[in-house]
């Protein structure tokens, strides 16, 4: 019985590859029947985020540093956030698929990354929060994407918990950006400065924040969530990304 099932799932599979041939999500050569959004060279290629990685920015660090470093960079700029955890290198194919969820309107693609969400999703660390809350964009850009990448990834995470994680979109982005991708650093903190403001600001205070963004580059954007976030009395402010980038 349960044989049969798994053949004839396969057989519906095969006919819907003959009917609609899949191509990698990075490379674009055709997917043979066992991948999924991505061939196996690609898949390969997702670089993991190994330790140790700065606390507080989630930035690779090198080799020798202990399990609790503190990168340069955060050392002096004293982030507002506390803390920020990322899976993988924001670098190619990583890079290509967030360029085909976002500007190809592909949300599915972020299953790439489900496994290493239902991890995190049931790991300890992420009982420690009250509030998960996505990154917003900016309404009209929200509206023409039909999708935030950031509330999808929230809503992953939510779903695998077992506590049944609250989301809460305690954030607006009042301001429209420029993508922070096509910015120099310099520029990237005053494109988002003032960008946010806070919703429901009765349900900050005291409150152990989980932001949720798809990529970190120069960690700006969601330097500046906690910023106002702290600012409301909120008591603590982590960071969660899927990728992030190895320099900023
Ligand atoms: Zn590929
Ligand atoms: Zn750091």
């Amino acid at each position: 019985m349960f044989g049969f099932g798994v053949r004839f799932q396969s057989y519906l599979r095969s006919a819907a590859r003959l009917l609609y041939p899949a191509s990698c999500a990075a490379c674009r050569i055709p997917l043979v029947l066992d991948e999924t959004y991505l061939c196996i060279a690609c898949s390969k290629k997702i670089e993991m985020i190994k330790r140790p990685a700065c606390v507080k920015c989630a930035r690779p660090m090198a080799p020798y540093g202990d399990q609790r470093s503190v990168c340069g960079p955060c050392r002096s700029q004293r982030p507002h956030y506390d803390r920020g955890f990322a899976f993988v290198l924001y670098q190619e194919p990583t890079q290509t698929v967030f360029h085909q969820i976002k500007y190809g309107k592909k949300p599915w693609l972020l299953k790439i990354f489900a496994q290493l969400l239902l991890t995190f999703s049931r790991s300890p660390e992420i009982n420690a929060y009250d509030r998960i809350v996505p990154v917003p964009l900016h309404v009209q850009r929200e509206r023409e994407r039909g999708f935030n990448q950031a509330f999808v990834i929230a809503r992953t995470l939510a779903r695998f918990n077992h506590r049944k994680l609250r989301i809460d979109h305690l954030l607006i982005k009042k301001k429209m950006t420029l993508p922070q991708s096509r910015l120099p650093r310099t520029e990237r903190l005053k494109n988002v400065r003032g960008a946010f403001s806070i919703k429901k600001a009765s349900r900050v205070r005291g409150q152990h924040i989980l932001l949720v963004d798809d990529v970190i580059t120069t960690g700006s954007t969601v330097n500046e969530c906690a910023k106002i976030l702290k600012e409301e009395g909120a008591a603590r402010v982590d960071f969660l990304a899927i990728a992030r980038s190895q320099t900023s």
